[in-house]
C-alpha cells in the first residue's frame, strides 16, 4: 500500500496576516521541488485569506486549526465548515490544546469531523495521551477511546478521506519527542488496529497517519522511516522557514 507522505505545519496562534503571507510566499518557492510530499499550511483563521492568496496557484494545501460543527447561527467567535471550504482543503480537529484548554471532547471531535467531511474538508484528527496517562501505561486505552469516538458513525468512504495525527501530549512543544519505534507501535496497534476493527484491514492500511510532537529537522528521519508513519504534524518548527523546508525534504527522501 503506497501512502503519499503528508506534512502539515500548525502555526497555532502565531503571525499577523502580513507575516503569514510572507512565510507562505517563502514556502511556495522553497518547497516547489518536493512534489512527492503533500504539504499543508495551517495558519490562524484571520490569516487564511492572506495565505490563500499566496499559495492558491501552488501545490501547497491550506488548513484551518479548528471549526464549529454547526453551519451558522448564534455561536459568537466560532467559524463553520462552509466558511472555510472556499479557502481550505484541510482542517485540524481535536488538537490536544483544544481538548485541554477549550473543553473539546471525543463527542465534539466526532461532530467536527462529520461537519468537515460534509463540506469537502479533509480532517486531520488529533489523538494522543497525556503524560500522566503515558506514565500509567494507558496510551493504548486512551488512543483507542479517542479513535472510536472520532470515527463513530463514519462510513468507510468518509473514513478513507481522513488523516490522523498521533500526538502524545507530553511531546508537544516540550522538545521531548517520542521515539520513532514507540510512535510506530502506538499507531500500528491503537490507530490502525481500531481502523481495522471498524473498516477492515485494507482501509486501515490506506489511511495516512502522522506523528506530531517536537518534530525537528534532526529527528524527522527517525519518524519517516517507520512503516506506519506517513508524515508529521509540525508545530514550532513549522514557523521556521529553513527547518520546515528541511523536514519536508527529509520526509520525501525517507519515503523514496
Ligand atoms: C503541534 O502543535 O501539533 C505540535 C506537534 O507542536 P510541536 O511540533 O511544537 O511540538
Amino acid at each position: 500500500m503506497t501512502r503519499i507522505p503528508v506534512i502539515a505545519g500548525n502555526w497555532k496562534m502565531n503571525k499577523t496576516p502580513a507575516e503569514a503571507a510572507e512565510l507562505a510566499r517563502t514556502f511556495v518557492g522553497a518547497l516547489a521541488a518536493t512534489a512527492r510530499v503533500e504539504v499543508i499550511l495551517c495558519p490562524p483563521f484571520v490569516c487564511l485569506s492572506a495565505v490563500y492568496a499566496e499559495i492558491k496557484n501552488s501545490r501547497l494545501g491550506l488548513g484551518a486549526q479548528n471549526l464549529h460543527w454547526e453551519k451558522s447561527g448564534a455561536f459568537t467567535g466560532e467559524v463553520s465548515a462552509p466558511m472555510l471550504s472556499g479557502w481550505c482543503s484541510h482542517v485540524i480537529i481535536g488538537h490536544s490544546e483544544r481538548r485541554q484548554f477549550f473543553g473539546e471532547t471525543d463527542d465534539t471531535v466526532n461532530k467536527k469531523v462529520k461537519a468537515a467531511l460534509a463540506h469537502n474538508l479533509t480532517p486531520i484528527i488529533c489523538v494522543g495521551e497525556l503524560l500522566t496517562e503515558y506514565e500509567a501505561s494507558k496510551t493504548n486505552e486512551v488512543v483507542t477511546r479517542q479513535m472510536k469516538g472520532a470515527y463513530d458513525g463514519l462510513s468507510k468512504d468518509n473514513a478513507l478521506k481522513t488523516i490522523i495525527a498521533y500526538e502524545p501530549v507530553w511531546a508537544i512543544g516540550t522538545g521531548k519527542a517520542a521515539t520513532g519505534a514507540g510512535a510506530n507501535t502506538v499507531i500500528g496497534i491503537s490507530i490502525r488496529g481500531v481502523l481495522s476493527d471498524l473498516y477492515g484491514a485494507t482501509v486501515a492500511d490506506s489511511i495516512r497517519v502522522q506523528y506530531g510532537g517536537s518534530v525537528t529537522p534532526a529527528n524527522i528521519k527517525e519518524f519517516m522511516t517507520q512503516p506506519d508513519i506517513d508524515g508529521a504534524l509540525v508545530g514550532g518548527a513549522s514557523l521556521k522557514a529553513n527547518d520546515f523546508q528541511t523536514i519536508v525534504e527529509e520526509a520525501m527522501k525517507a519515503k523514496m
